[in-house]
């Protein structure tokens, strides 16, 4: 479904990425894993359409999508929930749904709004609340209800877990688990290595902005040497 190739990014003159290659199937969770800086945020905005790769290639469902803007990576089906999730603090819960929506001009908004909020009740119960108020485990799945309000067809998580107590953490592993079932795509970035493997079907393992190691995500939680040097976390 995602093919990166050896694509180069990075911010002027500082080269991140260096020939990082990496595929997504379709129906599958994969999870970008590595240390603080390896670049795994620059990858996700690489795919999302944030930043321009200076080289390489990126098709998505057989068409070259290298260089195009995030808006029309959205059209074509590819969602990000950023890292810091970056709601909109001042509007309430149901704008901020109604936002992940505004390019659809299809009839089926509202009722993919109310699936949304049976989906999340706690949404629901907060939908006139301005989404600066929620706590930070309700702000992601803001974060990422928004995003399925655009009906992707691959969806791109940076870092959800991050800062969240580890009860909320299980629940949002949950929430990508069921999201992935009900048949989007995910391509998740991760600090929380053995719960995201856990959830994945493929791993990658970035350091230094190159492609280090890959596999299968029960051979990555197995693989004590990887599970040492990169994956420290419980
Ligand atoms: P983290 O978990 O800390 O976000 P990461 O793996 O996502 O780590 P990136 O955010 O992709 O890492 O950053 C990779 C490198 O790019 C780092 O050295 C970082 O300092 C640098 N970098 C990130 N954003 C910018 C920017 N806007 N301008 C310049 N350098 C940047």
């Amino acid at each position: 479904m995602l093919e990166v190739s050896g694509i180069h990014a990075g911010y002027g003159k500082i080269q991140v990425l260096k020939d990082v290659s990496l595929e997504v199937e379709e129906g599958t969770i994969v999870t970008i894993l590595g240390a603080n800086g390896a670049g795994k945020s620059t990858t996700m905005k690489s795919v999302s359409g944030l930043l321009k790769p200076s080289a390489g290639k990126i098709s998505f469902l057989g068409e070259d999508v290298t260089g195009l803007r995030p808006d029309q990576l959205l059209r074509k089906g590819i969602a990000l929930v950023p890292e810091g999730r970056q709601i909109l603090a001042g509007m309430t819960v149901l704008e901020n749904l109604e936002m992940g929506a505004y390019h659809r001009k299809d009839t089926e908004i509202d009722s993919d709004l109310n699936k949304m909020l049976e989906r999340f009740p706690i949404l629901k119960e907060r939908e006139k609340q301005l989404g600066g108020t929620l706590s930070g485990g309700q702000q992601q799945m803001l974060a990422i209800a928004r995003a399925i309000m655009s009906r992707p067809k691959l969806l791109l998580l940076d870092e959800p877990s991050m800062g969240l107590a580890p009860l909320v953490v299980a629940d949002i592993f949950k929430i990508i688990k069921e999201i992935n079932q009900s048949g989007t795509t995910v391509l998740l970035v991760e600090q929380n290595a053995r719960q995201a493997l856990k959830i994945s079907d493929k791993g990658y393992v970035l350091e230094t902005g190159k492609m280090v190691a890959s596999g299968n995500a029960t051979e990555l939680l197995s693989d004590a040497r990887i599970m040492e040097a990169y994956l420290g976390k419980k």
